[in-house]
């Protein structure tokens, strides 16, 4: 078994989950963020400065590291791990979502999907055959099977022919994929926002076995109490013995509502992009630190966070180097925004275990400026 989920403790108040997850690059504790590294390295960060957040696991995408340097260049390296020297665990994506999101013109059939290379315009063919492929020969601990991802809003006869569709890519990636003994092949639980296409979706899936289950199709435009509503009915579809991950979410709010649902894995590229604009999340709220406010603010960024960043900078500095486009500001801003939310996430850990989940909540929105 490429990868082993146990279940630690469950939050007395809430569906909130303390795990870990065993996987052969180490043990996992969850709840738990995955930076994004989507073309083997998370954008400005070294794996040592990665280390230094507490980052237990990345995420890497699929799409991307086939077309550049393509997934044969990685395998000869000896896999992602060594390619990129990072010798924690990786999670990659199928590279369903990258077809969806970012080629325009795709054709979907039951063999897979036809679509152009966002860079060179080149015309491609994905199928979960091929998917499985790639992500086998990337190596990474967990690996994605290959599904649609619809957009929001979709109709519902679409969303159901699309959800069927995933569940016989779902067979087939599980039948191409060569490396059960050390890769652990997630399923994919989509079907939109319909109760009933996410519980047809799930029992479907769940007959195929999986070693751990996403649910898929969620932040895609759609307003978060919808989002919330979704991981209400979907999340008790889930086994409790196996992990479930939330794809493509991050920020604090979601992260805790998440949680509190009883998902233990989540990924997402906010804290760095928005560390490139100059933005960066606090213990006291949002701080778009290229504002002139903080032309002379020689305090840190977080006056609570003991990260690289804030430990060794002040606002006034980092706002410089933004203004300028040095490199080593968005460095600094990425250290501590992704720094931030895993030692948030540290905290919610620590929380479940103590059943006081709701109180952090609590006092996290108010200093953070969320409303309850
Ligand atoms: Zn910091």
């Amino acid at each position: 078994m490429a990868v082993r989920y146990e279940l630690i403790k469950t939050d007395k108040h809430t569906g909130a989950r303390r795990g870990r997850l065993h996987t052969p690059h180490g043990t996992i504790e969850t709840p738990v963020f995955m930076p994004v590294g989507t073309l083997a390295t998370v954008k400005t960060m070294s794996p040592e400065e990665l280390k230094d957040t507490g980052a237990q696991i990345i995420l890497s995408n699929t799409y991307h590291l086939w077309l550049r340097p393509g997934h044969d260049i990685v395998q000869e390296a000896g896999g992602l791990h060594k390619f990129m020297n990072w010798d924690r665990p990786i999670l990659t994506d199928s590279g369903g979502f990258q077809v969806f999101s970012l080629s325009d013109l795709r054709k979907i059939t039951e063999e897979g999907v036809t679509f152009r290379n966002h860079l060179s315009g080149e015309k491609l063919f994905l199928s979960p055959e091929k998917a499985i492929e790639i992500e086998n020969a990337l190596g990474a601990d967990i690996i994605m099977a290959f599904d649609e991802c619809p957009p929001f809003p979709a109709d519902r006869q679409y969303l159901k022919e699309s959800l069927e569709r995933t569940t016989r890519w779902a067979k087939r990636c599980k039948a191409a994929h060569a490396r059960e003994h050390d890769q652990a092949l997630f399923g994919i639980i989509q079907g939109g926002m319909d109760k009933e296409l996410r519980r047809q979706s799930a029992e479907e899936l769940l007959e195929l076995d999986f070693p751990g289950y996403a649910v898929g199709g969620l932040s895609v435009g759609e307003p978060k109490d919808i989002m919330n509503e979704v991981l209400d009915f979907t999340v008790p579809l889930m086994p409790t013995n196996k992990p479930r991950y939330l794809m493509g979410v991050g920020s604090p709010d979601d992260l805790f509502e998440g949680v509190i649902r009883g998902i233990d894995m989540f990924d997402c590229v906010l804290p760095t992009r928005i560390a490139r604009n100059g933005t960066c999340m606090t213990s006291v709220g949002k701080v778009v630190v290229r504002n002139a406010t903080y032309a002379r603010d020689f305090g840190p960024l977080d006056p609570n966070c003991d990260c690289y960043t804030c430990k060794n900078y002040s606002r006034a500095y980092i706002r410089h180097l933004i203004k300028c486009d040095e490199t080593f500001g968005i460095r600094l801003t990425s250290i501590h925004n992704v720094h931030f939310l895993i030692k948030m996430m540290g905290d919610i850990r620590e929380a479940i275990e103590e059943d006081r989940l709701l109180e952090l909540k609590k006092s996290f929105y108010e200093s953070y400026g969320y409303t309850l």
